[in-house]
């Protein structure tokens, strides 16, 4: 799937709604359309790239801090006591979104989430 199919490439144009939560130069940040727990969110790079594999080393300083902020948000607003940063990489590992992204998903003692 190149770029111009990428349903996340649509969402950093704006072509297709997302309920966003940050973003800067590099990255964006909204919220799961499915969330696996309340305030799932995803952080992606704004630049079409594939999997984590396929992501500039130069990117991970920008993707990471974006984590940490949106992270800690995320956290705070819902009263989490921890978080799950998921990232998959090819279908076999789960993914179906070919744009790189990250799941971050709040967490608390007891909720069940089997991650
Ligand atoms: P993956 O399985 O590729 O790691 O995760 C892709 C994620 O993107 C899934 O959790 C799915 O719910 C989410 N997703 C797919 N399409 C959309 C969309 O159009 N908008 C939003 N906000 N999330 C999406
Ligand atoms: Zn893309």
């Amino acid at each position: 799937m190149d770029a111009a199919d990428c349903i996340f490439c649509k969402i950093v144009k704006g072509e297709i709604p997302c309920a966003k939560l940050y973003e800067d130069e590099l990255t964006l940040a909204f919220l799961d359309i499915a969330p696996v727990a309340p305030g799932h969110a995803l952080v992606i790079p704004k630049a079409h790239h594939p999997d984590l594999f396929a992501l500039p080393v130069e990117l991970g300083a920008a993707l990471l801090a974006a984590q940490q902020r949106v992270g800690r948000a995320v956290m705070a607003a819902m009263g989490a006591t921890g978080l799950n940063v998921q990232q998959n990489n090819a279908q076999s590992a789960g993914q179906m979104v070919f744009h790189a992204h990250y799941h971050l998903i709040p967490r608390r003692e007891g909720d069940g989430l089997a991650l």
